[in-house]
């Protein structure tokens, strides 16, 4: 039997097409960066995708093959962001590289992704003259800054300026159409066990997520909004909004490395911002800034908040105190990032305001193009009934099929393991109880740190919580509580334990307190848990 074919045109997928779709029907929509140097740019996609053509051209220039990877030590701004259309476009790899990381660990992924070039904005510049003689495969490396701002002096050999190598081309230059699969960029992931490990993309995976994570019930981005990512694009490209912002054609606002609460809500206000994404610690800094300085956003009404749990208290005070909706994400590196967004369907219209609540808490539902599930440790799947909770695995077109360089496949068949614990509840939304290692193991039974977190931050007086499994003679595993009080608060451990009362089963509540100054944070913003357990190893719970 002969099959019956499709017969439509064979379009490639390919990550420049968003950008020339954004130059050509947004021509003269706005990407305004705060400059490391301090002061605002401003231009527009018709502008960006001429820069990104001539980039390309530098780039080839500089002797790049296709499959180089060019690595970027860069914050959110205009030239990061030609970066990552002149290297994907051009069939070179964009691996853009955390600078949060430790020096050792910035140079052990460039030399493991062998980065043929390194561009890096000027306030990586001492970071980088220090790592350059330990980076064999870099052959150039490149300011991403002007003329006049180029140091008098480096150890660097032969330091290029970015604007000195997109400015000396003309821009002729035609984005090429190549295999959809070809790799497209990298991201390392943070690497708390042993080496960071890199994700490949592709043209086609990276162009899919875009779609989806446009979708009204994902992201929701369109060409009337202002995005303004926080999260950085080291950050799993920023989870995204450089691509889907191009393929709806909104205003991007980057700001840079100015990532306080006073500088990002100054520019939420100037630059009229609708839309934001971020981890849950950026969000304290605005808030703690706008609740301090009696301040109310004008245009801002919703925002992403994901990579680790947001808290409920979070969701609550940025609706009902600010008025901004909060999608609730789950994501990974191993994802590009997405997989879940938490948004409300069509029965729960109905229901009274905290029910509704209790749903968009979730980490929520898949976007069509991830397909989940969660299974015991024999591998079996579980029910999908809210109540039973099991290791979460995943597929899909733009989840990882194994890592860079790796021959060991990560996947368990067919399916990829989050190492993160959840429930699916009946509606498909899922719920994060835990990561795998961080969950608390109390005589046999599981206590879900994000649960202990949640509650505590629920409380006025507490600006972060950390719960933690602490050594127990009799139970193995006892949860421990580390709070920061907010500034001028008083709270004592007593009145801290006397909160979970009634909220959770008493055999779940904490044994102990403890206050601290800092809880230290990864190079991706999320809690260190692993950095506290060795912190509280020989803290003796009271009996
Ligand atoms: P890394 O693994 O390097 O920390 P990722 O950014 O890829 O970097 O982190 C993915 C992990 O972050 C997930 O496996 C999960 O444990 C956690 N995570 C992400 N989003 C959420 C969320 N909304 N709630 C709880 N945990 C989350």
């Amino acid at each position: 039997m002969s099959r019956l074919m499709g017969q439509m045109m064979q379009m490639p997928l390919m990550i420049s097409s968003l950008l020339k779709h954004a130059a050509r029907h947004c021509a003269d929509t706005e990407i305004v960066s705060k400059r490391v140097e301090g002061d605002v740019h401003r231009y527009t996609y018709r502008d960006a995708e001429l820069r990104a053509r001539k980039l390309a051209q530098a780039l080839a220039r500089l002797g790049c093959q296709p499959g180089d990877r060019v690595g970027t030590l860069a914050w959110n701004g205009y030239r990061h962001f030609e970066i990552y259309y002149g290297t994907s476009g051009s069939e070179l790899v964009c691996h853009t590289i955390n600078p949060r990381l430790f020096p050792e660990q910035i140079a052990w992924i460039i030399n493991d992704a062998e980065d043929r070039v390194l561009c890096f904005d000027l306030s990586f510049l001492p970071l980088v003259e220090k790592l350059a003689p330990g980076l064999s495969s870099v052959k150039h490396f490149v300011l991403m800054t002007d003329r006049a701002h180029m140091p008098a002096q480096t150890g660097i050999p032969g330091l290029l300026c970015y604007e000195e190598l997109v400015e000396a081309e003309d821009g002729n230059y035609t984005w090429p159409e190549f295999d959809e699969n070809t790799a497209s960029s990298i991201c390392y992931t943070s690497g708390t066990t042993g080496h960071p490990k890199g994700a490949v993309y592709s043209h086609r995976s990276t162009v899919l997520h875009a779609y989806a994570s446009a979708l009204p019930d994902a992201m929701g981005s369109s060409a009337q909004d202002v995005i303004l990512p926080v999260v950085p694009m080291f950050h799993v490209n920023a989870w995204g909004l450089p691509y889907s912002g191009a393929l709806v054609g909104a205003k991007l606002v980057l700001p840079g490395p100015h990532l306080d609460g006073k500088s990002l809500y100054e520019l939420f206000e100037s630059e009229k911002v609708t839309f934001s994404a971020g981890v849950p610690t950026v969000w304290l800094g605005l808030i703690t800034y706008a609740k301090q300085n009696n301040l109310k956003f004008s245009t801002f009404k919703r925002t992403v908040i994901g990579g680790s749990a947001c808290p409920p208290a979070m969701i609550r005070t940025l609706e009902d105190d600010f008025g901004v909706q909060v999608i609730h994400a789950w994501g990974m590196t191993e994802l590009s990032p997405l997989g879940t967004l938490s948004k409300l369907k069509a029965k729960h219209l109905d229901l009274p305001p905290e029910a509704q609540r209790r749903i968009l808490e979730k980490q929520g539902k898949v976007i069509y193009g991830i397909d989940m599930q969660i299974t015991g440790d024999d591998g079996r799947p579980l029910p999908w009934d809210g109540q039973a909770s099991g290791n979460l695995v995943v597929r899909g077109p733009w989840v990882i099929q194994s890592y860079f360089r790796r021959d060991e496949s990560p996947l368990q068949d067919g399916w990829f393991p989050t190492g993160d614990v959840a429930t699916i509840d009946p509606d498909g939304f899922m719920q994060i109880t835990d990561r795998s290692k961080d969950v608390i193991k109390s005589g046999g039974e599981w206590i879900s740190s994000i649960d202990l977190e949640n509650i505590a931050m629920a409380h006025p007086a507490v600006h972060e919580a950390a719960a933690i499994a602490c050594k127990h003679p009799k139970w193995d595993e006892r949860p421990l509580l580390i709070v920061v009080r907010k500034p001028g608060q008083s709270l004592t451990r007593e009145e801290m334990l006397a909160f979970y009362e009634g909220k959770i089963a008493k055999w779940q509540i904490p044994d102990d307190v403890v206050f601290v100054d800092e809880i230290p944070h990864t190079a991706t913003g999320k809690i260190q848990k692993l950095k506290l357990r060795e912190q509280f190893a020989a803290h003796v719970l009271p009996t």
